[in-house]
């Protein structure tokens, strides 16, 4: 088919189409870009004069979503000075068999895609290719960080690459913005990396994690810790887990059966909790004094929790840790040894977990990248290798904020 010469066709501005064609679902597109004066590279003079055309065969973004092919008549013109010279052309750089749009599109694909096979699919190349082009991107785009932000919060999760079955992952405090992914949790490793980035890190966000906090104390100076405070909860209901299992197990086996299916009657808020739920809940605290002390000692600590958020924006620090000290009162007055043992992690952490409402940072928003990065490795080939997931979640992110904003 002939074509009009005045279609503009997206990502073929200033190039004329002469002639298109179909032929076993690959559509080829004849292009030429319209003759004009160039300067000679040799020794500045303007030609118009051709020398010769060639062709060049170019793959292209799908058109319609059929594989592409250009085949670009390539001019070059001859100056007075007998120099031969290409064209210039918005299509291809020198020497690529791959038109500039494919490679802005493969690129934009290959951070924002789920993986790189279906890419590759997409973009009717290898594998290997996807990955050489993913590994030279990287290279050109990634931001290197210098110094880390004011705030940072630091998040440990299973990466399962080459460099280690967990990776770190550190992230601006304030926004919740990626900065890094280290390539393993040791202590070492981070604090090696906080002496040379930190140098302004005055506050720094965790999960109860002892080597992390030794980590961010020796590199960084007299750095504000805050403990993730979604994290303090965990201890508690891990305690109260374990009495119910315990009690679980005295009981007939219909009812240990019962009780383990609806466990999370126990864990959920009692708030929250249907008419049917409050039923089955106060069968078994009637059945066992040890689950209903630990059962309202967990109440205790959320409504605990609770209060100290709504205090938070108050500035009632020290209510806050007060009604903590009569939560401890409370568990040893108890005296169950499993609350007992999730107090005196709280306590250890008191602190960092007080800090955590005076400050109001926390890391949900880290644990949400987190997921995201989960879901990233489960969907992708080639995330074995440490270097590219970071790179994948980095760039995927740094994408994602540049739309933002
Ligand atoms: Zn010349």
């Amino acid at each position: 088919m002939h074509m009009n010469h005045n279609i503009t066709i997206p990502g073929l501005q200033g190039v004329r189409v002469l002639h298109t064609d179909e032929r076993e679902g690959v559509v080829h597109l004849q292009v030429v870009v319209p003759r004009k004066r160039s300067r000679c590279p040799a020794c500045g003079v303007w030609t118009r004069r051709v020398h010769d055309y060639r062709w060049q065969r170019v793959q292209h973004t799908a058109w319609f979503e059929r594989p592409t092919v250009l085949h670009y008549r390539r001019r070059r013109y001859v100056c007075p000075c007998g120099k031969r010279f290409a064209e210039a052309n918005p299509l291809v750089d020198r020497y690529q068999r791959h038109s500039r749009e494919w490679n802005q599109a493969l690129g934009l694909r290959l951070v924002t895609g789920k993986n790189f096979t279906d890419t590759a699919r997409q973009f009717s190349t290898s594998v290997t290719t996807a990955l050489r082009r993913f590994d030279e991107l990287a290279s050109r785009t990634l931001p290197h960080v210098e110094q880390l932000p004011r705030v940072i919060a630091v998040d440990e999760y299973k990466g399962d690459t080459n460099a280690g079955k967990y990776q770190l992952l550190v992230a601006d405090g304030a926004t919740g913005r990626p900065v890094d992914i280290l390539p393993d949790r040791k202590k070492e490793t981070l604090k090696q990396y906080l002496q040379q980035k930190g140098g302004q890190v005055e506050v720094v966000v965790m999960d109860m994690s002892a080597p992390f906090h030794q980590a961010a104390r020796r590199a960084l100076n007299r750095p504000i810790i805050v403990a993730d405070r979604f994290h303090v909860h965990r201890h508690v209901y891990w305690a109260l887990e374990r009495v119910r299992r315990r009690v679980q197990h005295t009981l007939s086996s219909y009812h240990r059966k019962r009780c383990k299916r609806l466990k999370h009657v126990f864990t959920k808020k009692a708030e929250d909790l249907t008419a049917q739920q409050v039923k089955i809940r106060d069968q078994y605290l009637a059945g066992s004094e040890e689950l209903r002390t630990a059962y309202e000692l967990k109440e205790a600590f959320r409504a605990w929790f609770e209060r100290s958020k709504r205090r938070m924006t108050t500035g009632q620090a020290g209510a806050i840790r007060d009604d903590l000290y009569a939560f401890y009162r409370q568990v040893e007055a108890s005296g169950c040894p499993d609350m007992a043992q999730a107090a005196a992690t709280v306590r250890r952490w008191q602190t960092e977990i007080l800090n955590s409402f005076t400050f109001d940072y926390h890391n949900g928003t880290v644990e949400g990248l987190n997921n995201q990065t989960k879901v990233i490795k489960r969907n992708a080939f080639g995330f074995q290798r440490y270097d590219r997931l970071r790179a994948k979640v980095l760039l995927h992110h740094q994408y994602k904020w540049s739309l933002a904003g």
